[in-house]
C-alpha cells in the first residue's frame, strides 16, 4: 500500500504515519518529491487495512497495490479450483449445466422438473425452497417441505441439488438437505449470512449483486472463504442498467474478468440475467463462448402456470435442445460435459 501526503503536510504528520505503521508491525519507506511525499507500505495488507491511516493529519489518500481479498484471489491461488457438490465436480475443464425450476411449488412440479433436469443432461438440479420475493404479497416457498420435496427428487434421480437460503438462522436446517447453498444476489452483501454459510461445510453458490461490483463480489466470497470454505461458485445473473428490455443487463464480461481475479468457477444464469425464455438460448451459449465454468437454468413444466419467473423458463424440449448446443459448444472449447453423477 502507498499513503500519499497532501502538499501541505509536515514532518510531524509524516513521523506520525511511519510510527503508526512501524508499530503495527510494518515497515514505511518515505519518498519526498517536490510537491508531496509519499510513503509506500511493506508487510501484512490485511494489518494496514485495519490501521486508521486515513485519518492521520495531512493524508490525502491511501491506495492498495495488491487485491483487497486474498483467499479468492488468483494471485494467492494461480491453478483455477474445482468444487465438488454430491458427486459433481465444478470447474477445471468441464461444462456444469445446473437445471431446475424457480421455486419449489409442489412434490408434482419438482419431481416433473428433476425428470426433465436429468433427462437434458443436467448434473445439478436446482429449485427454491425460501424465495427472496419483491413483493410480500407474492408466493414465498414452502420452506421446510420444500427441502423435503428436492431431496425426493435427488433420491429419484439421483442429482444433487442447490437450493437457496436466505436467513443466518435457517442455514443449518438448509445445509443438513442441500447439497449447495446458494445466497442471492439480493443477499450478496448479508455479511452474518456469508460468514454463517462459511461455516457450514457445504458449497456456496454466490450469485453477485445486482448492483454490485465483481470487487465487491469477490470481497462478499472472501468473507465466505475466512470461515475455511473455498468451495464456492461465482455465479453472474445480471445487473442493473438503464437498458429496459430485458430484466436486468447479463455482464457477460464478468466471466473473463472475475476468472482473471479469482481462482473460483464462474457460472452465468441467463435466466435471471434476461427474464425472457427467448433470450435464455443465445445468452447460455454466449456465456460457453465466454468460457462460462457452467450454466443455471430455470425449467418448468407447466411454464405458463409458474407461480415465480414463468416467463423466464422453459420446456422441457427447449431445455433438451439448449443443452444440445450448449454440449457441442463446450466440447468444441476443450470442455467436457460428461455427466459426472457418480451413481
Ligand atoms: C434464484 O436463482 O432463484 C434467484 C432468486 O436469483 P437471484 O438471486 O439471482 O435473483
Ligand atoms: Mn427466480
Amino acid at each position: 500500500m502507498v499513503v500519499v501526503m497532501q502538499p501541505g503536510a509536515g514532518d510531524e504528520d509524516i513521523a506520525r504515519v511511519v510510527r503508526t505503521v512501524e508499530e503495527a508491525g510494518g515497515e514505511a519507506f518515505v519518498s519526498r518529491g517536490k510537491q508531496r511525499t509519499i510513503i509506500g507500505l511493506v508487510g501484512e495488507t490485511q494489518t494496514f487495512l485495519s490501521l486508521p491511516l486515513q485519518a492521520l493529519p495531512g493524508v490525502e489518500s491511501v491506495v492498495q497495490i495488491g487485491r483487497p481479498y486474498k483467499l479468492v484471489s488468483a494471485e494467492s491461488h494461480p491453478e483455477p479450483s474445482s468444487i465438488h457438490v454430491g458427486g459433481v465436480e465444478i470447474g477445471r475443464r468441464g461444462f456444469t449445466l445446473i437445471l431446475g425450476p424457480c421455486a419449489v411449488e409442489s412434490a408434482e412440479q419438482t419431481l416433473e422438473s428433476a425428470r426433465m433436469a436429468k433427462e437434458a443432461g443436467a448434473h445439478i438440479l436446482r429449485g427454491g425452497a425460501y424465495k427472496p420475493r419483491t413483493s410480500p404479497y407474492t408466493f414465498q416457498g414452502l420452506g421446510r417441505d420444500g427441502l423435503e420435496i428436492l431431496a425426493a427428487a435427488r433420491e429419484e434421480t439421483g442429482l444433487p441439488f442447490v437450493t437457496e437460503v436466505l436467513e443466518t438462522r435457517d442455514v443449518e436446517l438448509v445445509a443438513s438437505y442441500a447439497d449447495m447453498l446458494q445466497v442471492g444476489a439480493r443477499n450478496m452483501q448479508n455479511f452474518s449470512l456469508l460468514k454463517e454459510v462459511g461455516r457450514s461445510g457445504k458449497p456456496v453458490l454466490l450469485k453477485r449483486g445486482f448492483s454490485n461490483t465483481i470487487e465487491e463480489w469477490l470481497l462478499a466470497a472472501e468473507y465466505i472463504a475466512q470461515q475455511g470454505n473455498l468451495q464456492i461458485v461465482l455465479c453472474e445473473r445480471g445487473i442493473r442498467t438503464f437498458e429496459p428490455s430485458t430484466r436486468n443487463t447479463l455482464d457477460i464480461s464478468a466471466v473473463p474478468v472475475a476468472q482473471s481475479l479469482s481462482h473460483l468457477p464462474v457460472v452465468v444464469d441467463p435466466s435471471h440475467a434476461s427474464g425472457k425464455r427467448a433470450l435464455v438460448p443465445p445468452l447460455a451459449r454466449a456465456a460457453v463462448a465466454a468460457g462460462a465454468d457452467g450454466v443455471m437454468i430455470d425449467i418448468h413444466p407447466e411454464p405458463t402456470r409458474a407461480l415465480v419467473d414463468g416467463a423466464q423458463a422453459l420446456s422441457g424440449e427447449e431445455a433438451k435442445r439448449l443443452a444440445q448446443d450448449l454440449q457441442l459448444l463446450a466440447a468444441l472449447l476443450g470442455r467436457s460435459t460428461e455427466t459426472r453423477v457418480r451413481a
